[in-house]
């Protein structure tokens, strides 16, 4: 039927036929191509495990903070202990060594005093920290969770695109039967120069492609030629509706 058709009408017929199922291969190839590229890319996953380990780190660093500032008041706790059972545990009699220890007391209060204002900041810092930390971790819990269905629908389009790919190949193959060798020949160079695109259609008395007014006499033999015509501009193989 298709021999039949390419007799009767036009040269241009089969290749026409082999060009549509070649640019839906080409489409296929293209979206192909942009799902490989998606499955290898996992920037959003990876920037938001590097947020969450730099809010680790703060974590560990405000409760490094809190930590110390919390042995430090502790050790000032315990002199000052003892400083207060010799101010007033009555062993001590002598008013230069009384008045030395009310100056050592008054001393390490003050001191305790900017202690437990420096623990209580970093106590602030570590609960901002904990938030934080939190916050990056859900974050990273939902990226994972979207690439993971993402991922999961991704393959399941390039499945289903691999099989229609096969299809469209048998389906290639067997109209690449039913056209002239030559002809051939001269489709898949133009394939190869003209960005995928070989056979074109007159439309509205110009070439499809190009743009190019066709005269009436490419025209008439575009629609009746047992030959190839070629569009006398871009040279695609011209075929008429
Ligand atoms: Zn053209």
């Amino acid at each position: 039927l298709l021999i039949e058709y390419n007799r009767s009408m036009s040269a241009a017929l089969g290749l026409l036929r082999l060009q549509q199922v070649d640019s839906r291969i080409d489409q296929l190839e293209a979206e192909l191509e942009r799902i490989r590229a998606e499955l290898g890319n996992n920037d959003l996953a990876a920037s938001a495990r590097e947020a969450m380990e730099s809010a680790g780190a703060n974590q560990s660093l405000a409760e490094n903070g809190r930590q110390q500032a919390e042995q430090q008041a502790s050790a000032i706790r315990t002199k000052l202990k003892q400083a207060e059972g010799a101010l007033y545990g009555g062993k001590v009699q002598n008013p230069k060594e009384l008045q030395d220890l009310q100056a050592e007391v008054a001393s390490l209060n003050k001191h305790l005093i900017g202690l437990d204002a420096d623990e209580l900041a970093w106590m602030e810092k570590l609960e901002a920290a904990d938030a934080h930390c939190r916050a990056t971790s859900v974050r990273l819990e939902e990226v994972l969770h979207k690439l993971g269905a993402e991922h999961t629908q991704l393959e399941q389009r390039r499945s289903e695109l691999l099989r229609k790919k096969d299809s469209l190949l048998s389906e290639r193959a067997a109209t690449a039967e039913a056209v002239k060798p030559a002809w051939h020949q001269t489709y898949e160079g133009l394939r190869r120069t003209r960005r995928g695109v070989a056979v074109t259609a007159v439309e509205d008395g110009a070439c499809a492609a190009c743009g190019t007014a066709l005269t009436p006499a490419t025209q008439q033999n575009v629609r009746h030629a047992q030959d190839l015509i070629p569009c006398p501009s871009c040279g695609r193989i011209l075929f008429a509706d």
